[in-house]
């Protein structure tokens, strides 16, 4: 055994990891999408597992009512505002030095993913909306790269590896010619459900121990994969609710061969294409709307801004963000302005209200 890999006594020890499985970690990359609830209990367990590289990309800043379940995070982090993405990166650094971290403080959309994912071995999945899902998932698909779905709300949760099916080799092959394949996302969700149809942490909170138990079984899940064990890959899809004590393991098999799935079938990737999807998101658990101009691409003087809007409210101003407290009509917001030009508008769920009150205060 290498001295370097000494802190990975125990996890070596398991049936089919050993020093080749720790090296193969070493040598990963995996992309973190989200780092909030499931991505901060994933980049925790993943850094003491001694995952090589982390490219984590969130677009929000540390709130206290994180802390309840986003076990990254402190109040030191809350109280500085501090994006999850850099906190995140901070934390890492004292849990385990030996793992590189990548933070980057945006949001996922068709622009930038085939970039931040460009050296990922993996992804797996920290998001709370759908359609950066349906993107993820064809990104995996078209490049035959696995994608760890997981999603909690409430007192439920569910979880489910992707090994995509793809139109060249894709390393989960068997010995025998055979595929250890899975359906994908898509397969399994062929469509969003429409807005404000779903439960979604804003109405209906969320159990600090589904989230846990959904994070670590996509780590298994993660470490399985990135070790070679695709034949130990958990092959139906999970479904939890600690509340209720109903838990179960759905079979999917068939969700693919009968499915007539346009992503991983038919090989048509219409989110990471751009012909799906919006540019305006209402954040899960936060009455904030997130607001991306993409003309404004090059970039905003955060300084500038803050200049001008000091007369209509508090302003304050950080190496990574503008806030500013403003009152429209009796009601408060606070925006949030990073350098890129993208905003969230907290104090409203509508985009239309957001968009309104960007328009009004920083300018369309
Ligand atoms: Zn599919």
């Amino acid at each position: 055994m290498t001295s370097d890999f000494a802190r990975y006594h125990r996890q070596m020890l398991l049936p089919g990891f050993g020093e080749d499985g720790q090296r193969r970690l070493s040598d990963a990359t995996v992309f973190v999408l989200g780092c909030g609830a499931l991505g901060s209990v994933a980049v925790d367990m993943l850094a003491r597992a001694g995952v090589g590289h982390l490219v984590i990309v969130d677009r929000d800043f540390v709130e206290l009512t994180n802390l309840q379940r986003q076990v990254l995070f402190d109040e030191d982090d809350a109280a500085s505002s501090l994006p999850k993405a850099i906190a995140a990166k901070r934390k890492v650094a004292k849990i385990n030095s030996g793992v590189q971290v990548t933070a980057i403080v945006d949001d996922i959309n068709h622009t930038n993913i085939e970039r931040y994912a460009a050296d990922a071995t993996l992804f797996i999945d920290g998001l709370d909306n759908y359609e950066t899902r349906y993107l993820a998932n064809d990104l995996a698909v078209k490049t035959s790269r696995p994608y760890v779905y997981g999603a909690a709300v409430s007192t439920t949760g569910m979880a489910f590896p992707v090994l995509p099916h793809g139109s060249g080799k894709t390393g989960w092959e068997t010995a025998a010619g055979g595929s250890l394949a899975t359906p994908c996302f898509r397969c399994l969700f062929d469509a969003a459900p429409p807005p404000g149809t779903s439960a979604t942490c804003d109405t209906v909170g969320v159990l600090s121990s589904v989230v846990s138990i959904v994070a670590n079984f996509q780590v298994a899940e993660t470490l399985k994969i990135l070790t070679g064990n695709y034949d130990r890959v958990n092959r139906s899809l999970l479904n939890i609710d600690l509340w209720t004590n109903e838990n179960h393991q759905l079979n999917v098999d068939s969700a693919y061969a009968n499915g007539d799935c346009p992503c991983c079938k038919h090989q048509r990737f219409d989110y990471l294409e751009g012909r799906a999807g919006s540019s305006a998101a209402t954040l899960c658990g936060r009455n904030a709307v997130q607001l991306r101009h993409r003309q404004q691409a090059a970039g905003v003087n955060l300084e500038v801004i803050a200049k001008r809007i000091k007369d209509h409210g508090e302003v304050s101003t950080s190496e990574f963000m503008l806030r500013a407290a403003v009152q429209d009509q009796g009601t408060p917001y606070t925006i949030t302005l990073f350098p890129d030009g993208r905003a969230i508008v907290k104090g409203t769920d509508e985009p239309a209200v957001a968009r309104s009150i960007y328009a009004k205060f920083i300018g369309a």
